[in-house]
């Protein structure tokens, strides 16, 4: 008997930056001493790739440019195994905090170093902390400035470092002021009682229990609409280095990763996935000719 269940495929991503570049803790802003953390972003997205790629799922992976350039067989490896690589910007700097310009040269350099890696076209974007609100809706115009193709950055709910009231479900977006379409992938939310919340990544996935996860997933799914999971390294790395933060954001930060992999493991088992591209429905990537 075929599972109802599986007719709805939901995009899977993760963003692939490492644990000291969470936006807003003050130990790890200087970025002039990333270079000397200990890093556990390969590791872990080894993990990932190896899991999901068992899995015969394909995903989109939001590669930091900063990653990309230091990391580049990591980019290799996710397009080897027949993943869609994006970029989640350079620095990993909040958008509404930016201006047209210097967001440009941020995005186009992480569009380089991701291309130059990889090999592959980069189409999509996500920014960092969904920091595309009212206001910074000329980076639509950036994005399509640098040829890509859709934006995954909405978060149509009110949140700390970002919220754009917006159509829920994957759309085509008219925000941008030059009225110049784009392909919008918004993060998903669920009904929770009286409440609506998000649920399919980051701190999200690693606090809520794996019955609240599937009902979140079948809810959308029975309307027609796909979820959209966001991981990090992070959010599997129970050997995640302690910085010092506010009680309230550590226990955002890190509380749930031991459980993550069980719940990610759960998900691919019950749910379809694949890229963002494809939940989108764009053609398939293109190959870059070789340098
Ligand atoms: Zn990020």
């Amino acid at each position: 008997m075929s599972n109802p269940q599986k007719s709805v495929v939901n995009a899977l991503s993760f963003d692939i930056e490492d644990w000291f570049h969470m936006v807003e803790i003050e130990a790890v802003a200087n970025v002039s001493k990333w270079d000397t953390w200990e890093s556990l972003v390969e590791r872990y997205t080894q993990w990932i790739i190896e899991t999901v790629t068992e899995a015969g799922v394909h995903a989109t992976f939001f590669v930091l440019g900063w990653i990309a350039e230091r990391y580049p067989q990591l980019v290799r490896s996710i397009v080897e195994n027949g993943h869609e690589v994006a970029s989640h910007s350079y620095w990993h700097r909040k958008v509404y905090e930016l201006d047209a310009n210097s967001f440009s040269e941020d995005l186009r350099r992480s569009i380089d170093v991701i291309e130059d890696a990889g090999g592959q076209r980069v189409r999509g974007f996500r920014a960092p902390s969904f920091s595309i609100t009212p206001g910074s809706e000329w980076a639509m115009d950036v994005l399509l400035d640098a040829g890509l193709e859709y934006d995954a950055s909405l978060f149509p709910a009110a949140r700390a470092h970002g919220g754009y009231p917006c159509d829920p479900a994957p759309h085509v977006s008219a925000i941008a002021p030059s009225g110049r379409p784009i392909h919008e992938l918004p993060m998903t939310m669920m009904k929770l009682g009286p409440i609506t919340v998000p649920f399919s990544g980051g701190g999200y996935m690693r606090l809520l229990p794996g019955w609240i996860l599937r009902r979140g997933f079948q809810q959308l799914n029975a309307m027609g609409r796909p979820a959209v999971v966001y991981l990090h390294p992070r959010d599997f790395a129970t050997d995640c280095p302690r910085v010092p933060m506010p009680l309230k954001r550590r226990f955002k930060c890190y509380v749930g990763a031991g459980s993550t992999k069980g719940k990610l493991r759960m998900l691919l088992d019950r749910f379809s996935f694949d890229t963002c591209a494809t939940v989108l429905e764009l053609d398939a990537p293109d190959t870059l000719p070789a340098q």
